[in-house]
């Protein structure tokens, strides 16, 4: 059977503005299109953990509003488990701020708003009874992020923390995560700007990036490369594989945005079920390339049909 999956963090709107070129500082662009959807990393990874058979709870905070109630809405109406999302009456519903451009690169500004009130109060100890995983990601505070993680762990639950936006992490909460996600650009800053290998240097070359993750006590870290793929860099691998590439899944990108919340929350549901890491990440990588494929995030994620026929 599945464990229960509980996902701590934010909700957003996502206010996104298509555009054929991202504007450069100082400048004003035209866009070609505007959408209001549901987002926030949190509610995303709960929602495309949830699409691929994850049974998943929520625990976060929107105001009381119109974003609030779509993200309600959209979050539960993916099956996850919403009892424990706060409506605040003081503070607005949080939102980010996105320019899409004509190749589905972004960027991407957020205000936080409903989602700075969580705190190390809301996360109590009976939300983790029966809970095999926690996804973590930093868009809420810190020290709320830390109690998540502290409870989880002495519930027995594998706490995944996904190192984004990227802010540096003490070293009891890097303790207590049990698999880190990071991108290039988070891993690289997470080890002191570090130079990453190309992702399709030799596995040698990944194992150096490996062992200096173990020395700060990450022993489980995936790596995603965007349309490169990932990497599962995993000291403590029951095959002895340490590194394993996983190769891209070719698809036409025409929105990456959330991608990477595709992909943790595709991880989840996977450890949840029992796979491992390397399972688990391979599985996840095909479910992400499928989410960029369509506009928007969470409307955009498949389902477990949707991964196995596009595998087999
Ligand atoms: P983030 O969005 O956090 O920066 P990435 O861009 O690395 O994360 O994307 C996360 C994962 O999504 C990748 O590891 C890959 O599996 C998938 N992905 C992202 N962009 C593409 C793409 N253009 N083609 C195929 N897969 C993609």
């Amino acid at each position: 059977m599945n464990g229960r999956i509980v996902v701590v963090g934010s909700l957003n709107a996502d206010l996104t503005i298509y555009c054929e070129r991202l504007p450069l500082p100082g400048e004003t662009v035209h866009g070609n299109g505007f959408s209001v959807n549901p987002g926030g990393k949190s509610a995303n990874q709960a929602v495309a953990a949830s699409k691929l058979g994850g049974d998943v709870s929520l625990i976060g905070a929107v105001g009381k509003d119109p974003n609030g109630d779509m993200l309600i809405a959209s979050t539960e109406g993916a099956g996850v488990d919403v009892s424990r999302v706060r409506r605040s009456g003081e503070v607005a519903t949080g939102v980010a701020v996105i320019a899409v451009d004509e190749h589905g690169e972004n960027n991407i500004i957020i205000s936080a708003g409903a989602n700075g009130t969580l705190a190390p109060a809301d996360v109590t100890t009976e939300a983790f009874d029966g809970a095999s995983v926690l996804c973590l990601c930093l868009e809420v505070a810190l020290e709320t992020v830390e109690a998540a993680a502290k409870t989880a762990h002495d519930a027995g639950a594998t706490v995944l923390l996904n190192l984004s936006p990227y802010a540096e992490i003490p070293e009891s909460l890097a303790a207590l995560s049990d698999v880190l996600l990071v991108n290039a650009h988070e891993a690289s800053l997470f080890l002191g700007e570090a130079e990453m290998p190309l992702p399709t240097a030799p596995a040698s070359e990944w194992e150096g990036v490996r062992s200096q993750f173990a020395d700060r006590g990450l022993e489980r870290v995936l790596v995603t490369l965007g349309s490169q793929g990932s990497v599962v860099l995993d000291s403590q691998a029951a095959t002895g594989e340490q590194v394993v590439r996983i190769a891209p899944t070719e698809v036409q990108a025409v929105d990456t945005t959330g991608a990477g919340d595709a992909f943790t929350g595709a991880v989840a549901a996977r450890l949840a079920a029992g796979e491992s890491l390397a399972e688990a990440a391979a599985f996840a990588s095909v479910a992400a390339a499928l989410a960029t494929t369509r506009k928007g995030t969470q409307a955009a994620y498949p389902g477990v049909e949707d991964v196995v026929r596009h595998r087999s």
